[in-house]
């Protein structure tokens, strides 16, 4: 969708992950006001949603109005996010309280995981790091692996890239796509991680400043991954096999 949001379709079940946010940074990528119009109103295709996901609350990836008009339109749809990003949602959002039987929270401890099953989908959450310098590394970040039919997905938000991981037991878990921010591929020690102790059948590299849009393909293939889709194109439908 953009920056680093994902609308997941498999079989009847449909995900917005990171997808419900405005703009908040300007080099980096939004939709549109009318598509963003869309997703509030609950239509066209943000008709039946099933679960909304977010894996912090930082404003390219959550914005507690959009989010909450959606939840307000389609009363099936049920939204999971850390304790702190519930905690700003219901900040800033005025009805939250019509809402509130929709939201579920966790934060598990760092390197540790929680299931949540929801409308029928069983997601696991994992706490890591978010990536980068204070203030930004402070926020609660999850990890989240979705499982949709035969699918597993792993949308990694802004998780700083950690040896820790190895703890997760990622490995054993057959991972089709993990979706992770670009710059947590470039560093010989993280391919080593992901490659060890993730080894997903294909990234998703997102969370791209789009004045780098037109050379971010270049740079991943001199890193030497072999199954990385760029995320640079609003809106782009990726197929899987
Ligand atoms: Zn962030």
């Amino acid at each position: 969708m953009a920056n680093e949001g994902l609308l997941i379709k498999c079989d009847s079940k449909q995900i917005l992950i990171d997808a419900t946010f405005d703009k908040e940074f300007e080099h980096l990528d939004v939709l549109p006001n009318a598509e963003l119009d869309k997703i509030k109103n609950a239509e066209s295709n943000y008709k039946y949603i099933d679960i909304i996901l977010a894996t912090h609350l930082h404003g390219d990836h959550f914005n507690a109005e959009i989010t909450g008009s959606h939840l307000l339109r389609n009363k099936k749809t049920m939204f999971l996010g850390p304790k702190e990003t519930v905690a700003n949602f219901e900040e800033n959002f005025n009805e939250f309280h019509t809402i509130s039987s929709q939201i579920k929270s966790e934060t598990p401890n760092f390197f540790e995981s929680k299931t949540v099953t929801l409308n029928g989908i069983e997601i696991e959450m994992y706490r890591l790091e978010h990536s980068g310098e204070s203030p930004w590394k402070e926020a609660e970040n999850i990890a989240y692996l979705i499982t949709l039919g035969e699918k597993k997905i792993l949308h990694f938000g802004d998780s700083k890239i950690d040896i820790n991981i190895e703890k997760l037991g990622l490995i054993n878990e057959n991972i089709d796509v993990l979706i992770l921010p670009f710059w947590e591929l470039g560093d010989l020690e993280n391919k080593k991680i992901i490659l060890e102790y993730i080894n997903p059948k294909k990234i998703l590299a997102g969370h791209i400043p789009t004045k780098n849009y037109s050379k971010v393909e270049d740079y991943i293939e001199s890193l030497g991954y072999k199954n990385v889709i760029v995320l640079n194109k609003q809106l782009e439908i990726i197929f899987s096999e």
